[in-house]
C-alpha cells in the first residue's frame, strides 16, 4: 500500500471521528433551543404556528446565523494563514492538474459560465495518457489506482518552461494564484504549502463536517417551510 494511499485512508478515518463529534456538537445546539417540555423530534412535520414549527425556525436561524457564519469566518482565517507560506516552485501543480471532468465536459461548463472551468480550459491541456501523468507524480497515480478512482482526467499547462518557470507569470489566471485554496487538496511533498495543509487539516475537516451536517438539517427542515 502506498504511503499516499494510507495517508488518505487515515484522513478518511479522522474525518469519520471528527464528523461524529460535530454531530454531537450540533445536537447540543439544537437541544438548547428546544421549547420547555416539548418532546417532538426536530425532523418531524408540525402544523404551522405550532411550537414544533417555531423550534424548527429557531434551529434554521441558528444554523444560518451562528454555525454557517462561524464556519465561513474560520475558512477565511485558514486562507489568510496560508499567506505565511510560499510556493517552492516545484511546478507539480502546473505539470499535473486532475479533474473528474473530461476536456469536452470542461469546455461545456466553461461555455455555460462556470468561472473555474473557464480559467482551467484557458491554460490546461489533457495528457495523452495516464502513463505520461505518472511520470510527474507516480505516488499520486498509484494512490488513485489503489483507491479504484478511474474517473479522473489528467492535464498539464503548456506555459510551463523546461526550467519549471511560468512563461506568462504576470498574466497567470486566478486559479494559479490561489493554489492551493483547498486545504484538503493532495499536495506533493515538494509543495511549499504542505506544512500549512498539515497544520490546519484537523480544523478543515471539522469545518467540512459542520457544512455537511448543516446541509442535512436544512434539507430535512426547510421542506416544511416551502408553502
Ligand atoms: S499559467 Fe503559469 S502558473 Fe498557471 S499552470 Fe500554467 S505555468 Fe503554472
Ligand atoms: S505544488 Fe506547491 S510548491 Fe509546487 S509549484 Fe505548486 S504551489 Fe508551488
Amino acid at each position: 500500500m502506498s504511503n499516499l494511499y494510507s495517508s488518505v485512508e487515515n484522513l478518511r478515518k479522522e474525518y469519520r471521528d471528527i464528523f461524529s463529534q460535530s454531530v454531537e456538537e450540533i445536537i447540543k445546539k439544537v437541544e438548547a433551543l428546544r421549547p420547555e417540555k416539548f418532546e417532538g423530534d426536530i425532523f418531524d412535520e408540525y402544523p404551522k404556528e405550532s411550537i414544533g414549527r417555531r423550534w424548527q425556525a429557531d434551529v434554521l436561524d441558528m444554523l444560518e446565523n451562528d454555525v454557517s457564519k462561524e464556519v465561513y469566518r474560520k475558512f477565511q482565517e485558514i486562507l489568510a494563514y496560508r499567506n505565511k507560506f510560499h510556493c517552492a516552485g516545484c511546478a507539480t501543480c502546473c505539470n499535473l492538474a486532475c479533474s473528474e471532468f473530461s476536456p469536452e465536459e470542461l469546455k461545456l461548463k466553461a461555455e455555460n459560465g462556470d468561472n473555474f472551468a473557464k480559467q482551467f480550459v484557458s491554460i490546461f491541456i489533457p495528457y495523452e495518457s495516464k502513463e505520461e501523468a505518472r511520470k510527474i507524480y507516480p505516488e499520486y497515480i498509484q494512490m488513485l489506482e489503489e483507491n479504484k478512482e478511474d474517473n479522473v482526467y489528467f492535464y498539464h499547462c503548456p506555459k510551463l518552461t523546461e526550467d519549471k518557470r511560468c512563461s506568462d507569470y504576470e498574466n497567470r489566471p486566478q486559479i494559479c494564484r490561489d493554489f492551493p485554496d483547498n486545504p484538503l487538496s493532495i499536495l506533493p511533498k515538494s509543495c511549499g504549502y504542505k506544512k500549512w495543509k498539515e497544520e490546519i487539516e484537523p480544523v478543515t475537516l471539522m469545518l467540512h463536517s459542520m457544512i455537511e451536517i448543516v446541509q442535512y438539517y436544512k434539507e430535512n427542515i426547510c421542506k416544511y417551510f416551502q408553502d
